[in-house]
């Protein structure tokens, strides 16, 4: 687009081509604001040079032409041309909203803050938080795009920086900037990054190709323009009207396919592709079976993303064909609209429907292409995208900084106390105070984007204090904290627990004596799913159950014991012995399990090792409830089988294949210890449909975490897919069946 000799002009003659291009897309706009800002930069950076010699201010006219070329709104434009004063100059917040009003204000501090962020090459994951975490950042939508806008004329004049600068920017806007310009649909100012990027990162692999493309320019120029007439001709005959155009492909898109490929440039042919636009959808369509029609299609390789859109509104007709010398190429055929969305993305194309006025600038209108963009997606992908941009944009979620660069995501409204805990569970329990930004803060303190946090930990540490449960605002702090308590406290936790259990049964009117009646204790305990009382009082005492919960759970039992008089022995084995008549007698058919010599028979599915139709499976005839089936790898049958006394009880027992029911099946799943794992398995579970009775996680260590997951399958190959899809959830280990 641009070049040196454009660069070197006088910030003057610049500008006068900034305000050209404006008024050229919109000859009713205000430039005397433009031309304002203009003047502002200019005093603001007077004196200031880049590395070229050039005043610092051609530098942000650049950025603002960009911003006119994707086709962004005056406000964007003022904001481009004083995106560095902030930073760089003497000019605040203020003086900017005096003069030219707060949106621009707000748009400049937003820039200044991206700009401000510290970046460092990491793993892909953070890679993400990172990108996540600016685009967080730019609540609008328009301080990311003045920010590629800036970032992208950096690039184009970063041959007079030092080689480590190039290097270090180069690879910040290949793993940063052209991935989030890809995910706004910006192809073209993508491209161009990238390429922009390769050429510093990776000086000889680009000269190879560009080299290559040189040498083959005479020809691949031939071919491009015997392509073009041949289609025009064509579609003239037919009456279509469209533009067709020949390019080399990008230099960065050769560069993949040659080291994903392990492929010589020589060796790739499809070095070119063509564009063909119309006027509208119909003639795309039109347009393909023309081109089908002269060139042979390669299987495979024919896209309708007319019908269905990329997830980032891309638009076009993809198909690979055969021309006559056997050279493959691309075309892509487009309507003039999808075009404009391709090129500068839908942020742009916002602006191009609606005509002068470009991205509104009011709180309701500010985010409306993303609404339409909402709600004319169906397709599931097109739905996770616009999930994640969502949260994007409108976040509930905060990213912080550790003081070495690593990227820390916390739901909004986190403190230091989530983030200590976020690291790790011994850097929160040894946390005495924080740090934000470098100063000590109360741990109270709510975070911000892009804040650099730091706690302080000492070893002789008293541990979490009760109050931090109620500070932190992570599940996953707060579970931590308790843990602490339950573990590091039993004694004091059941001294509180008790005393404020007894005062909540005096309240619900349950008499303490019931605890030390022995006929009665057994069931009390068994509904609340203990050993014994001291542990129902620690659970109360570091709040992993509260009084009221525990008194309400146990006071139905005790009320109706002290109404209803004791049964005898006999009343209750007789009633037990008419219960499981009953069971017997409304059994549904066998279950699908044959029993060998046995019809008829009460069966029952271990809970121990949860089999299910596929497995290897034996039979236990049980005292009084029929037969258990169980694995033949379980545990307790192995471990019993040769028992001297139990042994001969084992049966052989088999599956019949007529079973349409569905089985129920517990599997346990270890994890390295990672923030949103259980989520990640709740949401493959969810996509496959799986049928959860319960999912409960378990941190082990701090280093390991567990999930049990008890779900139902209609047989052992579904249970296999569903395992096999776990497994590809980060950070999963282990996953392993009950019983093993
Ligand atoms: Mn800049």
């Amino acid at each position: 687009m641009e070049n040196r000799e454009y660069e070197l002009l006088s910030p003057e003659i610049m500008y006068e081509s900034l305000e050209k291009s404006v008024l050229k897309l919109n000859p009713t706009a205000d430039v005397g604001q433009i031309r304002a800002a203009y003047e502002c930069a200019v005093k603001a950076h007077a004196g200031q040079k880049r590395k070229d010699g050039s005043d610092y201010v051609t530098h942000t006219i650049a950025a603002a032409q960009i911003c006119v070329e994707m086709g962004l709104d005056e406000d964007s434009i003022i904001a481009a041309l004083l995106h560095d004063v902030i930073e760089d100059t003497g000019v605040t917040h203020g003086d900017i909203a005096k003069q030219f009003g707060t949106t621009v204000a707000d748009l400049v501090d937003g820039v200044t803050k991206l700009t401000r962020v510290q970046y460092t090459s990491k793993e892909d994951e953070q890679m993400e938080n990172m990108r996540k975490m600016l685009m967080a950042m730019s609540r609008d939508i328009r301080v990311i795009l003045i920010k590629i806008a800036d970032r992208l004329h950096n690039m184009r004049t970063m041959e007079y920086q030092t080689p480590e600068k190039q290097r270090s920017k180069s690879l910040e806007t290949m793993e940063i900037y052209a991935p989030i310009a890809h995910r706004l649909g910006m192809q073209r100012v993508k491209w161009e990054l990238e390429d922009l990027s390769l050429l510093y990162l990776d000086p000889i692999g680009y000269k190879e190709i560009t080299d290559a493309l040189k040498a083959k320019t005479e020809i691949l120029e031939s071919f491009m323009s015997s392509v073009e007439s041949a289609v025009s001709e064509r579609m003239g005959e037919a009456g279509v009207n469209c533009t067709i155009s020949g390019r080399i492909k990008h230099i960065y898109s050769i560069y993949r396919k040659m080291y994903a490929q392990k492929k010589e440039i020589n060796e790739i042919f499809d070095l070119c592709a063509f564009r063909v636009i119309v006027d509208n959808i119909a003639d795309c369509y039109n347009v393909l079976g023309h081109i089908h029609d002269m060139y042979k299609p390669i299987p495979g390789r024919f896209k309708d993303y007319i019908s269905t859109p990329k997830p980032n509104m891309y638009q076009s007709i993809h198909t690979t064909v055969i021309g006559s010398e056997g050279i493959p190429f691309e075309v892509q055929i487009r309507t003039w609209d999808m075009h404009h969305t391709a090129e500068y993305g839908y942020a742009a194309h916002w602006k191009y429907k609606t005509g002068e006025q470009g991205i509104k600038v009011g709180d309701e209108e500010k985010f409306a292409w993303v609404r339409v963009l909402l709600e004319s997606q169906q397709d599931s992908d097109a739905q996770d995208f616009f999930h994640d941009l969502k949260i994007d944009m409108f976040s509930d979620e905060v990213f912080v900084f550790t003081p070495r660069g690593d990227v820390i995501n916390l739901p909004a409204g986190a403190t230091p106390i989530d983030f200590a805990y976020g690291i790790h569970s011994a850097v929160g329990n040894r946390t005495i105070g924080a740090k934000v930004n470098g100063r000590i803060v109360p741990f109270s303190t709510v975070l911000q984007n892009g804040d650099i946090v730091e706690v302080l930990t000492s070893k002789s540490a008293p541990g979490p204090s009760r109050d931090w449960m109620k500070i932190a605002k992570s599940g996953q702090a707060r579970s931590k904290i308790k843990q602490w308590f339950k573990k590091e406290k039993r004694e004091d936790n059941i001294i509180h627990g008790k005393a404020a259990f007894e005062s909540e049964m005096k309240r619900a009117g349950v008499p303490m004596s019931a605890l030390s009646d022995e006929e009665l204790l057994p069931g009390i305990l068994k509904k609340l799913a203990v050993a014994n009382l001291d542990d129902v009082y620690a659970s109360i005492g570091y709040g992993g159950m509260t009084a009221t919960r525990a008194v309400n759970r146990i006071k139905d039992e005790v009320l109706k014991s002290q109404k209803a008089p004791q049964k005898t022995t006999l009343e209750r084995i007789t009633e037990r012995a008419e219960q499981r008549k009953n069971q017997a007698s409304d059994k549904q058919a066998v279950h699908g399990v044959l029993v060998e010599g046995l019809d008829n028979c009460l069966i029952k599915f271990s809970r121990c090792c949860t089999p299910v139709p596929g497995d290897d499976i034996v039979g236990f005839i049980t005292r009084g409830f029929g037969v258990s089936i169980h694995r033949t790898d379980c545990k307790n049958y192995l471990n019993n089988k040769d028992d001297p006394q139990d042994g001969g009880r084992w049966i052989d027992v088999s599956w019949t294949d007529s079973s349409s029911e569905s089985y129920v099946t517990t599997i346990k799943i270890t994890a390295s210890e990672r923030s949103g794992f259980v989520m990640d398995i709740a949401t493959v579970l969810n996509s496959l449909s799986a049928k959860v009775l319960s999912l409960s996680a378990r941190d082990l260590d701090g280093i390991k975490s567990t999930a049990i997951v008890t779900l139902e399958v209609k047989n052992i190959s579904d249970l296999e897919a569903i395992i096999a899809r776990l497994r590809t959830v980060s950070g999963v280990s282990e996953i392993t069946r009950a019983g093993n």
